[in-house]
Parts: C-alpha cells; sequence; structure tokens
C-alpha cells in the first residue's frame, strides 16, 4: 500500500532522520527493522523466562519452609544469596551443616540464630 504521505521521523533502532511513507514507520531501512524485529522477539522471551520463574518461586518457597534441613541450593534461594556464599559460609563454618555423604551437604534450617544481628 502506498500513499503520498511524506513524514520526517526518527529511526527507533539508529536514530537517524529519514521521510516515512506511512504513519507507523518506525524504522529507517529494511535493516533496522529486522534488528527492532530481533529486539523485540528477544524482550518476550525475557519477559516469559521472568514471568515462568516468577510463578515458581511461591511454590518452591512453601517447600522450603516445611524442611528443617536444606540444600546449598534451597539455602541460596531462602535466603536471596548465591550458592557460592552459601558454599563460603560452609567453609567458613559459619553455618551449621550435616554431610550426608562426601558430596551432600545438608544445612539446618534454623542457623540464623548463629549469625550476628548487627545494629
Ligand atoms: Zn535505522
Amino acid at each position: 500500500m502506498s500513499s503520498n504521505i511524506r513524514l520526517t521521523r526518527r529511526c527507533h533502532v539508529c536514530g537517524v532522520s529519514f521521510v516515512a511513507k506511512t504513519t507507523v514507520t518506525k524504522n529507517c531501512s529494511d535493516r533496522c527493522a529486522k534488528k527492532a524485529y530481533k529486539l523485540k522477539i528477544k524482550n518476550q522471551k525475557v519477559y516469559a523466562s521472568e514471568s515462568e520463574t516468577s510463578s515458581q518461586i511461591p511454590y518452591v518457597a512453601i517447600e522450603i519452609s516445611a524442611k528443617s534441613y536444606l540444600s546449598i541450593k534451597e539455602a541460596a534461594l531462602l535466603y536471596g544469596v548465591s550458592e557460592k556464599t552459601i558454599r563460603r559460609k560452609i567453609a567458613r563454618k559459619e553455618m551449621p551443616i550435616i554431610r550426608f555423604s562426601k558430596r551432600i551437604v545438608l544445612i539446618k534450617k534454623e542457623f540464623e540464630n548463629l549469625l550476628r544481628i548487627e545494629t
């Protein structure tokens, strides 16, 4: 569909001014339109992934709250820190653990009592 409309627009991708022939044109070229499309698809995927993750957390949180011993992964999720931080605390003996096997470590959930509370 062509028209006699000529509008000066600024490209959403590269920022260059161009003459648009429709009122909905957002990009200066096919290359920029493809870039914009790829970015849109990427953002949709990121959003879908984030919403999926946020819908999983409450279920996991309920599951964790019912346990008295946690895995490193669960402890990291519960306290909002990385697994590396948990492993570091274990190495410094700042967390009471039970060594289930050579590789499996369980953390006693009520370890908060042992943490120093800063005021
Ligand atoms: Zn452009």
